[in-house]
């Protein structure tokens, strides 16, 4: 999965490991790096291998392995520092991922489909289509429900298809609990994230009409002064958008080691060309993300100038 793994990530790849176990193989599920405290509670998130948190497990794990599945992510580059390990391994690895323009020479299969809601749903097709419908279990039912339900916006996206409301009718066949899975993932923060997303909606928010657009530029000092851990800044980057008028909006957060960019849009602009272009980034079309090596304050400058570049498209 890729790192700093959000739902879909981490439930598509547990579902796949939890299927391929039923089959009899051995498997060993690998992040890249950390991941947020309200993911801990999907069916095998314990057996997780942080790579940067103990390396040496992860790179015995890879040197043993015969395959490796990359899910959710399909440039090595967001594998972060495992990222060069992953290059030069000789075992076949397999694609599975609905980002855009994937990095193909790297995977020895794989399925690349932007089409799909997430990478959860490819995981429900490839387990039915290979036959083994019967295969998915309550526990598999949790780790694809909370990925399709994350990367679907609680359903509200235009990827949320017919085909996705009847695989979510198939899961609740297992006996899943919905409303549980809802409150793992959005009742389940501290009041400092509360109190820190109050802050920086009064204090850190622009909006810039002329561009139908909107950013949140946070400082590392902010992040420090709330305690803010992975994953208590997801969601935030949505909140400018429920803003009458707004097609775009920006989250770029100074996390010192990296400056963190965030894109959304509703309609017609496309934030992944945008990251690609200016932040070395990429993603969806209408969610995309990308990374920043100058100061806060610099790459605010240059999301200014790359909106009036934009301007255009933004009307
Ligand atoms: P987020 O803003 O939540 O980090 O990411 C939004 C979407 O863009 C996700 O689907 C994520 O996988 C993708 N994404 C985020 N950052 C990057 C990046 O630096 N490079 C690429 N290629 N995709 C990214
Ligand atoms: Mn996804």
């Amino acid at each position: 999965m890729h790192q700093k793994p959000d739902a879909d990530a981490m439930g598509s790849t547990l579902g796949l490991s939890l299927f391929l176990r039923q089959l009899g193989h051995q498997t060993t599920v690998i992040s890249p790096t950390n991941w947020a405290e309200w993911l801990k509670w999907m069916p095998g998130c314990a057996g997780v291998i942080d790579y940067e948190y103990s390396p040496e497990k992860a790179i015995a794990a890879l040197d043993q392995a015969e395959w490796i599945f990359c899910l959710d992510f399909n440039t090595l580059t967001r594998t972060r520092h495992m990222a060069a390990r992953l290059r030069k391994i000789s075992v076949p690895k397999l694609l599975i991922d609905h980002h855009q323009q994937p990095e193909e020479a790297v995977f020895a299969y794989g399925i690349s489909d932007t089409g799909k809601s997430s990478t959860s749903e490819m995981v429900y097709d490839l387990i039915v289509e290979s036959g083994h419908a019967d295969k998915i279990d309550i526990d598999i039912a949790a780790c694809l429900y909370a990925g399709v339900m994350s990367d679907t916006g609680s359903f509200r996206f235009p990827g949320a298809s017919a085909a996705v409301h009847r695989m979510v009718a198939a899961l609740k066949d297992t006996g899943l609990n919905h409303t549980q899975i809802h409150e793992n993932l959005f009742d389940n923060f501290l009041e400092n994230k509360l109190r820190f997303m109050g802050f920086v909606l009064q204090n850190r928010m622009e909006v810039y009409y002329e561009f139908n657009a909107a950013l949140i530029a946070i400082p590392w000092k902010d992040l420090v002064r709330y305690e803010i851990k992975t994953g208590d800044t997801e969601g935030l980057v949505n909140y400018p958008l429920s803003i009458q008028g707004i097609k775009m909006a920006a989250l770029i957060i100074d996390r010192d080691e990296e400056v963190k960019c965030s894109f959304r849009s509703k309609g017609g602009f496309d934030v992944n060309t945008f990251a690609r272009t200016y932040f070395d980034g990429g993603g969806h079309f209408n969610a995309a993300g990308g990374r920043s090596t100058d100061t806060l304050e610099v790459t605010v400058q240059r999301f200014l100038n790359a909106l009036k570049e934009n301007s255009s498209q933004l009307q």
